[in-house]
């Protein structure tokens, strides 16, 4: 069998306490396991609250921060242990796109830096002519021409335009991976559509898989294979997407879908679904379920220790809950670790 191209075996992410150090300790990760395949491209979402952990997981594959546990493997290579070449290739296959695309402009500089940047940086291009030919092409994937935006400076541009050149830069790299945070939460509806039918192209047209972060459902159903829901840094449940959300199993998850008016899954979620926001309730829980202080089905037992993903229904949907204790465990094959099933919190 073929290495994954990514995989998060383990990992937890904890700021703040350490050695003579004060101030809040936050588990912002908690032994967090997810694999995504070399073939297919997949889109995997990452779901949950504001505060759930999902840009701490994308800062973690991006390599911005290091886990405090655990380990993230690209093409088998733990991404810690690279050598230079080595990080190279990786920050050249694993790309980015952010939530605001005005911040990773300079301002001062026109459009076409971007671009003259990564092509230098990773030595792309052996001149003018082939370097043009590549950013053209990667502006026509978004359906843009050059002339229209490279010599702009960057607030001459609308959020959804400065968002798709984000994606053409990502794209003009040949990355297998984007990591995309919340990519169309600031922008407007039509454009959100567009965005999204360019990542499910790069998908099916280029082998691009995504870790699509968003607190949006309906986007996620829209266009994810995959779907990780995350409750305070842990996975309430994973799944295929649609089944997950048809079908939720998790006491969490159902509460957040079926408090949406309508079992309409282009109604935005988390219009209703919860006032409470997750970095409030966030509770020092260092065993037992992190969910219990809101959970209308809570038992004593989810105070003993923090539930294991049980097997809930077909493919690999799983949900972390003693109301499926009568499951099976979720395997976890990713990290090889099966035989010790996922433990209570570190
Ligand atoms: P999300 O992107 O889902 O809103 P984050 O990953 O940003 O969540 O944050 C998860 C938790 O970690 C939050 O409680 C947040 O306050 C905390 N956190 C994030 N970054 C830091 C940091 N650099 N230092 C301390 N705490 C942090
Ligand atoms: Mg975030």
């Amino acid at each position: 069998m073929s290495q994954p191209l990514l995989q998060i075996e383990k990992v937890t992410k904890i700021y703040g306490g350490g050695f003579l150090k004060r101030g809040p300790v936050t588990v912002a990760l908690q032994n967090l396991n997810l694999t995504i395949p070399q073939k297919p491209a997949e889109i995997i979402t990452i779901a949950g609250e504001s505060g759930s952990g999902k840009t701490t997981l994308a800062n973690l594959v991006l390599g911005f921060i290091t886990p405090t546990s655990g380990h993230i493997r690209y093409l088998g290579q733990d991404v810690a242990q690279m050598d230079k070449e080595e990080l190279k290739k990786y920050r050249r296959e694993v790309q980015a796109v952010f939530q605001d695309p005005y911040a990773v402009y300079n301002p001062f500089y026109r459009v076409k830096h971007v671009f003259d940047l990564a092509i230098k940086n990773f030595n792309l291009a052996r001149n003018r002519r082939e370097a043009r030919d590549q950013i053209e092409e990667a502006l026509a994937v978004v359906g843009m021409r050059g002339e229209e935006v490279l010599e702009k400076y960057p607030h001459q541009l609308s959020g959804g335009q400065r968002q798709r050149i984000m994606i053409a830069r990502a794209y003009l790299l040949k990355p297998r991976l984007i990591v995309a945070d919340e990519p169309v939460s600031m922008v407007d509806a039509s454009l959100r559509a567009m965005i999204l039918d360019i990542m499910l192209r790069l998908r099916d047209e280029y082998g691009i898989s995504f870790l699509y972060i968003t607190h949006d459902l309906s986007t996620a159903y829209q266009i994810g294979d995959k779907i990780y829901l995350l409750y305070q840094g842990t996975v309430a449940e994973r799944g295929d997407t649609v089944e997950v959300i048809d079908h939720p199993k998790h006491p969490y998850v159902q509460l957040l879908i079926d408090s949406i008016p309508v079992p309409d899954p282009t109604i935005r979620w988390g219009s209703r679904a919860t006032t409470i926001d997750d970095e409030e309730m966030r509770v020092s829980v260092e065993s037992g379920c992190r969910f219990y202080p809101r959970c209308d089905q809570r038992m004593d037992r989810c105070l003993e220790s923090h539930p294991p993903l049980y097997q809930v229904g077909p493919g690999e949907h799983q949900a972390a809950c003693f109301l499926y204790e009568d499951q099976p465990l979720a395997q976890v094959p990713e990290d090889n670790l099966a035989k010790e099933r996922i433990p209570a919190a570190d």
